[in-house]
């Protein structure tokens, strides 16, 4: 058996020749660097996310920075961030000269919710950065009342999230910017590093895009009002995401069925699934489930050849780059779900099989872990049981 965590090679193989031409294309018209392809999905990417602008960049942990900083963000701000999530969104927040202030999670959805928001709140807090892990959106409605009562910005870490919705409405149209990450293995990915910022703020839109093409003025090439870097998506990229664009919803949808499945599967076994809110509708970036014995469960399941991946073994606030200067804060419901959370294989192309193979080792798995567990004698007891 051999069921890989991901699955890139069939996604794109479906969709070949397609994939093919659009390279094509942009050879031909050796439009690298901006130009009528990253026009184009800009636009594209604006109108999927129900936002009026889309600035791509080089990536998401750009997008991120340079949301920040085209939002005056930086030396003396505090930016709260839920510390169950990947290191990048802390590492944009420090990127800008800010302070990343590490907050807790629901210890059901592991998102940020409101009242671990306020926790982080001080006078110096100047945003909030919502991550909506594993596809699922954080409860927009809280954290925007929140943030508009304490007078801080709101910017949407999106790159798990592409086309999720929180009461119907998509991950990008809440905050006063979204962040994307187009990553080879995220929901829509490139060939390669890409993002965008998703805002329906014109001005700001206009400051991210100065800030990426080296504080360029957006009227003259040679006029550079600000100091800014080089974080743009390329022609080639923008043309293979304009193409894997339109089979975003359908992926995300046998994504879906694929999770659903695995709830079933999966529902007399000692596991956790992460929960859904009734509000959101998760994209299933990733299947997670909590359960005791993580690690030895995850060798078996590698031994049996299951893919898994964990998101993530660490939290934020205890990773070396963070302890450095300071004692981290105890942050108990994120810390414990480290120890215990496991993602499951998930990828548009997994089969009703493969998805019930996944189920029947992690049961057996999970059996093996409970026969050695016992204590010898129980062990010895067992007829035809082989003591180790
Ligand atoms: C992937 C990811 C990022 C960073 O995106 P890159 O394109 O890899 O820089 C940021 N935040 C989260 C939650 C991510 O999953």
């Amino acid at each position: 058996m051999h069921i890989p965590f991901l699955d890139l090679g069939s996604v794109h193989s479906e969709m070949a020749e397609e994939l093919d031409q659009a390279w094509r294309d942009v050879v031909l018209d050796s439009a690298f660097i901006s130009g009528a392809y990253v026009e184009r999905f800009e636009s594209q990417w604006a109108q999927y996310c129900g936002s009026d602008h889309a600035v791509s960049v080089g990536n998401g942990t750009d997008a991120l920075y340079l949301a920040l900083v085209a939002l005056g963000i930086g030396a003396g701000d505090e930016v709260v961030v839920p510390t169950n999530t990947f290191i990048a969104t802390a590492e944009a927040v420090v990127a800008a000269g800010a302070t990343p202030v590490f907050v807790d999670v629901d210890p059901a959805t592991l998102l940020l919710t409101g009242d671990s928001l306020t926790t982080g709140i001080t006078p110096r807090t100047a945003a909030v950065i919502p991550v909506h892990l594993y596809g699922q959106m954080v409860d927009m409605d809280t954290i925007g009342r929140i943030a508009d009562r304490s007078g801080i910005a709101v910017i949407e870490d999106a790159a798990q999230a592409h086309g999720a919705t929180w009461r119907g409405r998509p991950a990008g149209s809440f905050g006063t910017a979204a962040c994307f990450s187009f990553y080879p293995g995220k929901n829509l990915g490139a060939f390669g590093d890409g993002g965008a910022v998703v805002t329906s703020d014109g001005e700001l839109a206009d400051r991210v895009r100065m800030l990426s093409n080296h504080g360029r003025s957006l009227d003259s090439h040679h006029h550079h009002p600000i100091v800014g870097t080089n974080s743009r998506l390329d022609g080639l990229q923008a043309a293979i995401l304009s193409v894997k664009l339109k089979r975003l919803d359908i992926w995300n949808a046998a994504r879906r069925r694929a999770a659903e499945l695995y709830l079933r599967e999966l529902s007399d076994l000692a596991v956790e699934p992460v929960p859904v809110a009734p509000a959101a509708k998760s994209v299933y970036h990733l299947f997670v489930i909590s359960l005791d014995h993580r690690d030895r469960v995850q060798r078996n399941l590698t031994e049996m050849g299951i893919g898994t991946g964990i998101h993530y073994p660490t939290a934020c606030h205890q990773q070396g780059a963070f302890t450095t200067d300071r004692e981290p804060p105890s942050l108990p419901v994120a810390e414990r779900a480290a120890g215990r959370i496991l993602s499951l294989p998930l990828h548009p192309l997994l089969s009703e099989t493969d998805v019930k193979n996944v189920a029947q080792a992690l049961a057996d798995a999970i059996e093996n872990e409970a026969e050695l567990g016992k204590p010898a004698g129980d062990l010895r007891s067992e007829e035809g049981s082989e003591t180790r």
